[in-house]
């Protein structure tokens, strides 16, 4: 017997059907690289996508093309978001930081037959054309491209239908080892994700909110923010460049109540802030995620009444995994109590099962001790069961997904990363958490940026070393930085050496490039080893 409720599948163009009808008015503005600046609004984004899937019905696409996208963060690229997926499309938002041989396998593998891009991307455009083989119709969102080959429909069109199992989203990793993976969301799971994307604790949203996602649009699907800030109608304001100065701006101009962004994004807000002496009064909520959020970040933005939703996630979880959740106690924390909550990477919302098991016999289920760290999985309705084009499930036979960090569960749920299980430093049989040296040395006023890896010694199989990047004009010595971590971590955790460089490698989604950093440490020798 099947229940008696209405049929009303869950595909995202319910999204924005649901904004335009509900919250048409409410504005979606853009800052475009050339400093010039458009407002649209709810009902206009779901006009023009309406228009582009008319445009793109008379390409010739057809239900599960895949039609990518090469841009920032921009009402166009919102409108292309709707298009892709109203057409019944999969939409593949491609990261322009990549390297030239990674575009060219992911577009490939991909077989992506649209492109719409930036024109500050038509370099690669040029450069990759000849390499890109299925790609048949190249579209620039600039020079009034894009609204020509629209301006050309009526928007008098259907959205297809279909299942809400079909596809309509692939995101792929950026293959720090070997190639990109791609992952492939279905409209259910990127619905569900959506809803749950609403709650108080990840980005409590409501109709007042007004949000500048920094988080670009081509990683980890701007962390569902497009999806779900339709369904609660939020106010986008969305900048075409990543300049603190600019985002500042226009965060005090539009009134910006949320944002979203890595760690490195604050801390270039912070820096244009003290150097201008601004501060960011409509801001209440700050999403960080990505990579670990230092405590001093936290702490800044809740003294200065900003609600901190830490998350942690990755592109296989759609992103969003965790995030800081405020206990049921929080009334009787201390601030730095409620900091300690905060910077672990928080709770499950319903939805995500965590569980961690051993790093050297992954059979064994550890407990969720608050003490014992292992490799992290995790199992839910918008969790990856298989990379697309795979033969085989990424999942073990009992359906969870080994995420490839290492971390602690404490009694009350919340995740501790303490690091990835490729960088975690293995010193006489005991773990060293890299991320957490790291994060101590970050803590230091003199320190800009900091990486640990581990360095082989002949007793103790590695220990670990540091590598230091100065803020400009600071001076801080070896000695002293290891007296500032023997603050915050065990003494045998202790970083052997003290490297300063002028710069640490980041990957393409602006991470730290441990393994571009192990090679250039390569030959390293430890002095007394
Ligand atoms: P990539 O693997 O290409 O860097 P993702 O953006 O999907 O792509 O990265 C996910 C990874 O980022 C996670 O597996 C985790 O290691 C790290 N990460 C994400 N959020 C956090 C966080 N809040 N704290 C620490 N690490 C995080």
């Amino acid at each position: 017997m099947l229940g008696a409720m209405q049929d009303w599948d869950l595909r995202v163009t319910h999204l924005i059907d649901h904004a335009a009808r509900e919250h048409g008015s409410r504005e979606i503005v853009t800052r475009w690289a050339d400093g010039s600046e458009t407002r649209t609004n709810w009902a206009g984004i779901r006009h023009d996508a309406l228009r582009m899937t008319q445009a793109l019905r008379r390409l010739g696409v057809q239900q599960g093309d895949r039609i990518a996208t090469l841009a920032m963060n921009h009402a166009r690229h919102l409108v292309s978001w709707y298009g892709a997926v109203g057409v019944g499309g999969v939409l593949h938002t491609i990261n322009p930081r990549l390297f030239d041989d990674q575009l060219e396998y992911i577009a490939n593998h991909a077989e992506d037959r649209v492109l719409l891009y930036d024109a500050a991307f038509k370099p690669i455009i040029e450069r990759m054309k000849p390499k890109w083989t299925t790609i048949r119709h190249y579209i620039c969102f600039d020079n009034g491209e894009f609204e020509d080959w629209i301006g050309a429909e009526d928007g008098v069109a259907e959205w297809a239908s279909g299942d809400e199992r079909d596809p309509c989203m692939l995101c792929y990793t950026s293959g720090t080892t070997g190639n990109p993976k791609g992952v492939l969301y279905e409209h259910r799971s990127t619905m569900l994700h959506a809803m749950t994307g609403l709650q108080p604790s990840i980005f409590d949203f409501d109709t007042r909110s007004v949000m500048l996602p920094v988080v670009p649009m081509f990683h980890a699907a701007s962390w569902g923010l497009p999806w779900a800030g339709a369904s609660a109608g939020v106010k986008f304001v969305f900048s075409a460049v990543n300049d603190a100065a600019v985002l500042c701006e226009l965060m005090n101009r539009e009134g910006v109540t949320h944002s979203a962004g890595v760690p490195t994004v604050w801390l270039a807000t912070f820096k244009h802030m003290d150097e201008t002496g601004i501060d960011l009064p409509a801001l209440r909520h700050a999403i960080i995620g990505g990579s670990a959020a230092p405590r001093f970040m936290i702490e800044r933005l809740m003294k200065a009444g900003v609600n901190v939703a830490h998350a942690w996630g990755m592109t296989e979880t759609s992103p969003i995994g965790t995030t800081g959740a405020m206990t049921w106690d929080w009334a009787d924390k201390s601030f730095e109590e409620r900091v300690d909550v905060k910077q672990m990477q928080g709770r499950v919302p319903f939805g995500v099962e965590l569980r961690t098991v051993d790093l050297g016999d992954p059979t064994v289920v550890l407990p969720r001790d608050g003490k014992t760290s292992g490799a992290l999985q995790v199992r839910g309705p918008w969790i990856i069961k298989r990379y697309f084009k795979a033969e085989q499930d990424a999942v073990t036979p009992d359906g969870w997904f080994d995420t490839g960090d290492v971390g602690i569960i404490h009694p009350d749920g919340t995740l501790q990363l303490t690091d990835r299980t490729k960088d975690v430093i293995k010193s006489g049989g005991e773990w060293i958490s890299s991320v957490e040296l790291e994060n101590a040395a970050v803590g230091h006023p003199a320190v800009a940026e900091a990486a640990a890896i581990g360095i082989y010694h002949p007793k103790w199989d590695e220990r670990p070393i540091l590598v230091v990047v100065k803020k400009p004009g600071a001076e801080v010595g070896a000695e002293e930085i290891k007296a500032h971590l023997a603050q915050h971590v065990a003494k045998w955790w202790l970083p052997d050496a003290i490297e300063f460089v002028d710069e640490i490698p980041h990957g393409a989604t602006g991470k730290i490039s441990k393994k571009d950093l192990r090679d250039q440490f390569r030959d390293y020798k430890l002095a007394e080893a």
